[in-house]
């Protein structure tokens, strides 16, 4: 299927061909759409397989907009308030037009399984695509693909909510080719054997460990997204070293009670998490609307609380953020 692509999103087209792990941000504001931003949407497309984190209205018209196709394997909802998952209705609608026969899976906390059907049945005459639901509860492992997973984490919310996150499996060490022709050994199917693990034996009798040519494993990388939710236990434990949190910071300092009474966090608390979980990099979304045009005062108050060498900085819709792999 072929999506339209405008130039006009600076640098998107170009990023989008180059990463192997990038998330592109589909709607930043909270609760109510702006002229600059609309709601809820996160699109993430790792190597071949790709996913929607929240589906808020008007999410489909950005998918195309910014050029990430339509080829979704999941869609995972943080929570059930409108601004999250309105725009699954016409998304649906459109695959079942464009004839997509490949199921679908959506994947929600309570009450996915209820309230999922209910919604795509009120805004399609006829369901034409298989849809697979499935309601996960915190600290469920939601999704596996060839060498990363992504697992569900409790988050604290006015509804059922949960986070997710990405949690890629270690890789294996650097091979140092120098090293091993120093042993002798011969290129080809022995090198195999040791990038794998394994010990080798060479014709002379000398045995030669994995460890004494492959480098210690590199490990994976992690990408957390938060949906809405109080700075809490669940988003820290979840994002330990994570290359990216993706969290909520809905209010200001000047509206730190009201962040406590609606359960959403201020940037100043997205901060504390980052910190607390020792994340490289915060991404702060869903924006109150008097903050649409100057995110500037959530990101000072944000730097206060973080080491000085952690990225932090507020989303645009239409962000691309590459991951790189770990060396
Ligand atoms: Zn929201
Ligand atoms: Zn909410």
């Amino acid at each position: 299927m072929v999506i339209q692509r405008r130039e006009d999103v600076v640098g998107c087209r170009r990023s989008i061909q180059m990463s192997a792990l990038h998330l592109v941000f589909l709607g930043t504001s909270a609760a109510a759409p702006t002229a600059h931003r609309n709601v809820s949407g996160l699109f993430l497309k790792r190597e071949g397989q790709a996913f929607l984190f929240d589906c808020g209205e008007g999410t489909q018209r950005q998918m195309i907009r910014l050029g990430t196709g339509f080829s979704l394997d999941a869609v995972f909802f943080t929570h059930f308030h409108a601004d999250h998952y309105l725009g699954i209705i016409g998304f649906v609608r459109t695959l079942g037009m464009l004839g997509r026969t490949t199921p679908l899976l959506l994947v929600g906390p309570k009450p996915a399984a209820t309230f999922l059907p209910t919604i795509i049945r009120l805004g399609v005459d006829e369901v034409t695509l298989p849809i697979e639901i499935v309601e996960v509860e915190p600290g469920q492992v939601v999704f596996r693909g060839a060498g990363y997973r992504i697992e569900a984490f409790p988050t604290d919310h006015r509804i059922p909510s949960v986070g997710y996150a990405l949690v890629e499996d270690a890789r294996p060490g650097r091979f140092d080719v120098t090293k091993a022709q120093a042993f002798g050994i011969p290129e080809g199917p022995l090198f195999g054997k040791l990038q794998h693990g394994e010990a080798i034996q060479l014709p002379d009798g000398r045995v030669v460990s994995s460890a004494d040519v492959v480098g210690p494993n590199r490990t994976g990388r992690r990408i957390v997204i938060s949906g809405d939710t109080r700075p809490c236990n669940g988003t820290i434990a979840a994002a330990k070293d994570a290359d990216v949190l993706v969290h909520e910071a809905t209010f200001g300092d000047s509206e730190q009670l009201r962040a406590f009474e609606t359960r959403h966090s201020t940037a100043r608390e997205a901060a504390i998490v980052a910190r607390d979980a020792g994340a490289k990099r915060l991404v702060m979304t869903h924006l109150s609307t008097r903050y649409d045009r100057e995110p500037e005062t959530l990101v000072k108050q944000a730097r206060e609380e973080v080491k000085p060498d952690t990225l932090v900085e507020v989303a645009e819709d239409g962000m691309v953020l590459e991951v790189p792999v770990h060396d």
